[in-house]
């Protein structure tokens, strides 16, 4: 969250405003006492947009920072409930900018985004005017080059003093994105304030989860909110889940083929409610433990099984598919396709059991489709 991207900022050295967290009003008030003047109360979700959804509020008096804690502790942004904001003290801006480094994969190496038209509606910036987004290669071993990085950002039209504060921000923002494993380090906006300087007023950032082992630090941060209860009781079950919002529930082993299940459920016009790999196994508490992730999830109106057997035995994951149904009720239609290892014989015990079953990914796929169309 916001709060703790600054955290990091700071100890990379980032200029960022005085700010403190609260979690009810007169926490709130007591904070804007503290720092006295005009503060900026901002919910504490993970979402953007906080500013357009009414969580980003302007307060003067101690009176006013407790109302519009209050109101703003009350909403839901991106469907999360905001349980904490952040009483910041509030900057005036001359101008706001976008900066972010973040890994770039197709160029194999880290790139700086620069934009000076940052703000609320970068969104728009970037498709109506892309030419003021700048991108700039950063070499993963080196940092950023000086003179490259102020060619790429233009920064002639900058003047030197911001130019000089840009490339000394951005190699703070390079140092943390290397060495906490992060995907994506961005500010926006970073404010341009009286007197030439740079302050960060929102941070983003996204680290990696695969990094985590070696963050213990990071791994502090972790919320619980961040994760639905789909997806903590899957970690908890040592099930590979990704929650998603589509109304398909799926099954399949190995990551890859989940993927390419999700992008053909995608191609035949419907969404997949989440990414779950069961792997090689075929143990029934395993499939019972998925569908009941699944089927407790509002929304999904059918589950598709995709299994292809190689070591996997499709007869053995058909005998845990009727242990499973014979375990937990099952309310919605599964369409299951299996391939592979045994496919005869598991599509007999299916269709004994009253269950469609294909060996045709596609045939499969426009079936569970047609159920939640
Ligand atoms: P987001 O909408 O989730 O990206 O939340 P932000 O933290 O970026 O806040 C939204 C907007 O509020 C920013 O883009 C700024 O324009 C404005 N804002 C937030 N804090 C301040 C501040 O201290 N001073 C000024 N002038 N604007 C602020
Ligand atoms: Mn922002």
């Amino acid at each position: 969250m916001e709060y703790q991207s600054r955290e990091l900022l700071i100890q990379y050295g980032v200029p960022v405003p005085e700010a403190e967290v609260a979690d009810s009003p007169e926490a709130a008030s007591a904070i804007q006492a503290r720092l006295g003047g005009m503060v900026v109360v901002k919910a504490q979700v993970l979402a953007g947009g906080r500013g357009k959804a009414g969580g980003v509020r302007i307060a003067r008096t101690p009176e006013e920072a407790a109302t519009v804690a209050g109101r703003i502790l009350g909403l839901e942004i991106g469907g999360q409930r905001v349980r904490k904001v952040l009483v910041t003290r509030a900057v005036k801006s001359v101008k706001e900018y976008y900066l972010s480094v973040l890994v770039d994969r197709n160029a194999k190496g880290i790139e700086a985004v620069f934009s000076d038209k940052g703000g609320i509606t970068i969104e728009e910036a970037a498709a109506g005017h892309p030419g003021r987004i700048r991108h700039v290669g950063i070499d993963p071993f080196l940092g950023p080059d000086g003179t490259s990085f102020l060619a790429g950002i233009d920064a002639g039209e900058l003047g030197p003093e911001i130019a000089r504060s840009l490339l000394e921000i951005t190699r703070s923002l390079f140092r943390l994105c290397v060495e906490k494993d992060c995907s994506l380090v961005e500010l926006n906006p970073l404010s341009l304030v009286e007197g030439g300087k740079l302050v960060a007023l929102d941070a983003k950032i996204v680290v990696d989860d695969n990094g985590l082992p070696m963050h213990p630090e990071l791994l502090a941060f972790r919320n619980p909110d961040e994760y639905g209860g789909d997806e903590i009781e899957a970690r908890e079950a040592g099930l590979s889940y990704v929650g998603l919002d589509g109304n398909i529930g799926c099954m399949v082993n190995g990551a890859g083929l989940s993927m390419a299940t999700m992008d053909l459920i995608k191609y035949y016009g419907a969404a997949p409610a989440n990414f779950l790999d069961i792997g090689g196994s075929s143990n029934p508490e395993k499939v019972v433990k998925a569908f009941s992730i699944l089927l407790g999830k509002p929304g999904v109106k059918a589950i598709l099984i995709n299994i292809f057997g190689g070591i996997t035995r499709c007869d053995d994951v058909a005998n845990g598919i009727l242990k499973a149904k014979s375990m937990i009720e099952i309310g919605v239609p599964i369409v299951i396709r299996l391939i592979g290892t045994n496919d005869v014989k598991a599509k007999e015990i299916l269709q004994g059991a009253g269950i469609e079953a294909y060996n045709d990914l596609g045939e499969a796929i426009k079936r569970v489709v047609a159920y939640v169309a």
